[in-house]
Order: C-alpha cells, then structure tokens, then sequence
C-alpha cells in the first residue's frame, strides 16, 4: 500500500475530532446523490421519486425547456469554458446582454455578473467599505455576507432581524464616527420567508447618508413582478445597491450586482472575487439570459410561486407567506428530522433546517414553492402535513 499519501496523524485526529463533536450534537452534514428532472421531481441515491419542496428553483427554469436549450446552444457556440479571468480573455460577448437585462429589470444604471452570489458579496463590501468604516447589518443576514464583511475589516453592528427603530439609534449614536456607512440586509430572508423594511431602511439610509444593499437572492423571479424585494415594497430609489444570484430563482449559475455605472465600474476594477476568478462557462450566462427573458416577460410564471405559497399556509393556518418560503418550525434537531424522513415516504422532499444554518432551538421544515408545482402536488403536500399532525 502506498504510504506517499498518508495525512498526518495530527490532521485526521483533528477532521475526526471535530465531526465526532458535530455529530453528538446532530449537526454533522452529508451529502446524497440527487437527480433532479422537470416539475420538480427528484430521485435522491436512486431511490423513489420526490416532489421536492425544498428547491430556490422557484420558477423551474433549470430545467426549462428552453433555458437548456440555452445553455446546449451557448456552449456550442462558445466552448465548455472562459479559459481566463473576464479582465483577461474570459469576458464572453454573452456578459453584455446578460448585464444590460439585468440592470434593466433592476431599474439601474448598470449591473455586473460575478462567479457565484456568494462571491459577490465578498467582492462587493470590501469594495465599498474599509477599515474606517462602519457596516449596520441585519442579525439574519446569510453567511457570505458576513464573510464580506470579515474581509472588509469594518466595525460592524448587527441589528435585531427587521428592527428600524434599533438602526436609527445606532446610526444617530455612531453615524459621525465614521467615513462611509453600509446598511446591508437580505431581500427575502431564506430561513423565515419574510422581507427586509427597504422603504424605512432606504429613508434612514439617506437621511444619514448610508448606502442600503440588499441581497436579494431569494426575490428575482418571485417577488416585486418578478423583479425583487425593492418593486414589492415600494422602495425603488431607496436602495442604490442590489444584489443577488442566478443560481434560484433564474436556475442556472453567478452572481450580480445592480447599481450606478460609477459602482459598477469600480467593482470590475477592484472587486477580488471579479478580478482573480475565472469568467463563468457560456453555457450558464446562455441559460441565464433565456431565464431573465421569462421573468420579465411572463407575469403568470413570477406570480405563481408565492400564490402557491400563500395556499399551502391558509390551509395549516401558517401566517401569510410574504414570499415564496414557509417555515414550520419544529424546535428540536431530531424532531425536524423525523418529520422531514415522514414527509419523504410519503412522496415529498423537505429539507430540515438545523443549527447553525438557523438559531438554536429553532429546527424546522423550510417548505419552497416553484411555479412548476402542480396543483395537485401542493394539495397532496397539504394532505401529508395534516396527517403528520401539522395545522390540524
Ligand atoms: C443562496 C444565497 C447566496 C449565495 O448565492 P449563490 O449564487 O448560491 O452563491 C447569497 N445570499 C443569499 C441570501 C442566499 O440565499
């Protein structure tokens, strides 16, 4: 046996350690072989057929027929992928469309494609905010918005999730402290459902002279017409920085942010995460741009998801979704557990949400609604939940 490979006792006992410490608390994570096809179906290590209420491809456009067809074309045309970083020969012709379409369904003067929505929000921040600075930010906010701000070495403040009164007070306590002022919440928050007070947030934000961003990854597609959490609530104008991915609600794959050409042109000339990363294979911006065409053009497609949403929580007495998730929590890990291994053999696919991904004690069943969901699918979900105890 070859030996030339072998780990260092020291770093095994470590990755051990800390799994076998995981796993007593039930949060050791793995991963299973999952086949998605179309309406929503899915096969997870070859086992039966789901109808999965879990997925952020709130409209199913990633597997549309004509959104593939997209992708087929785009990498016929272009190749598999970039070769470079976009500064450097990877700035396929595609990235102009798929920016301009972009910048239009947000209202902006301007947009920019990154990697991943994760790796735009690390660009994005330390672009705008140094160590001199001061970000206020929603306690909820999701991950690689913190890591953003990690990287921007700025004091930061999170604020209890949607508290605007507890934003006006930090900023009138701490505002003349500091050079630049980000307030950075997300769109739609992907554990809850609910969205971020934009309006309130955006009138604050220019009476201190703070730049508002959200993150709305969760809301192109499924809120606002289609276009995000700023045209649901009423907040165009409010918010000059907004974010998001085409990796949910568009199906395919990259980040963006839509802003002012300055913002825009600053971020592709010193965002990190644009500069030193590879441009995106052809064949996702061919399927994002195909996808972007639908959202604008077809209000049946974006209304669908949240009505669906709305119907399912009216029957299991939930509040009103405000999107298109809904959550049930359940409290503990097992119990969440439990009920989402019940669901699947009755046919669904939810997923449990546990610590950390959400706060400790707060374990629960994250229910998404596409616009390929049949009818009759949410009804038999509907069904499967009041059988298991659930809104009876
Ligand atoms: C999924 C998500 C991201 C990351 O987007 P990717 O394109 O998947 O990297 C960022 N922010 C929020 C709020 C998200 O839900």
């Amino acid at each position: 046996m070859s030996t030339e490979n072998k780990a260092p006792a020291s770093l095994n006992d470590f990755a051990s350690g800390k799994l076998q410490a995981l796993e007593a608390k039930n949060q050791r994570r793995t991963l299973v072989n999952t086949s998605r096809t179309q309406d929503m179906a899915l096969s997870v290590n070859g086992g039966p057929r789901l109808i999965s209420f879990t997925d952020n491809d709130y409209l199913g456009l990633s597997t549309h027929p004509d959104v593939v067809a997209a992708a087929q074309e785009a990498s016929a045309r272009y190749g598999a992928g970039t070769g470079a970083s976009r500064l450097v020969t990877g700035n396929c012709p595609l990235y102009a469309e798929l920016e301009a379409t972009i910048a239009r369904i947000k209202g902006t003067e301007d947009a920019v494609v990154f990697g991943s929505g994760y790796m735009a929000n690390v660009g994005i921040i330390p672009t705008l905010i140094g160590p001199k600075d001061l970000i206020i930010a929603d306690e909820l906010v999701h991950t690689c918005i913190h890591a953003g701000i990690t990287l921007s070495r700025a004091t930061c403040h999170f604020f209890r999730h949607n508290d605007v009164e507890y934003v006006k007070e930090l900023l009138r306590g701490h505002r003349h402290d500091y050079e630049r002022v980000l307030i950075v919440v997300d769109g739609i928050y992907s554990m809850d459902g609910d969205l971020a007070p934009l309006l309130e947030l955006g009138r604050l934000a220019k009476v201190f002279d703070a730049w508002l961003m959200n993150d709305d990854a969760h809301a192109l597609g499924t809120v606002g017409g289609g276009r995000g959490s700023a045209h649901a609530l009423g907040a165009e104008g409010y918010v000059p920085l907004q974010m998001g991915t085409l990796s949910k609600g568009a199906g395919s794959y990259g980040g963006y942010l839509a802003a002012s050409k300055p913002v825009i042109d600053l971020m592709k000339t010193r965002a990190r995460s644009f500069i030193y990363t590879t441009g995106l294979p052809p064949a996702a911006l061919g399927a994002s741009i195909k996808a972007l065409d639908l959202i604008e053009n077809d209000k049946a497609l974006t209304e669908r998801p949240l009505k669906l949403a709305k119907q399912f929580a009216a029957a299991l007495g939930l509040p009103e979704p405000q999107s298109p998730i809904v959550p049930l929590v359940i409290g503990a890990e097992t119990a969440a557990l439990d009920a989402s291994a019940q669901l699947a053999e009755k046919g669904y696919k939810v997923i449990a949400f546990r610590p950390p991904t959400v706060p400790e004690g707060t374990s629960r069943l994250r229910f998404s609604f596409s616009a390929s969901h049949k009818d009759e699918d949410v009804e038999g979900l509907i069904m499967a939940c009041k059988a298991l105890g659930y809104g009876a």
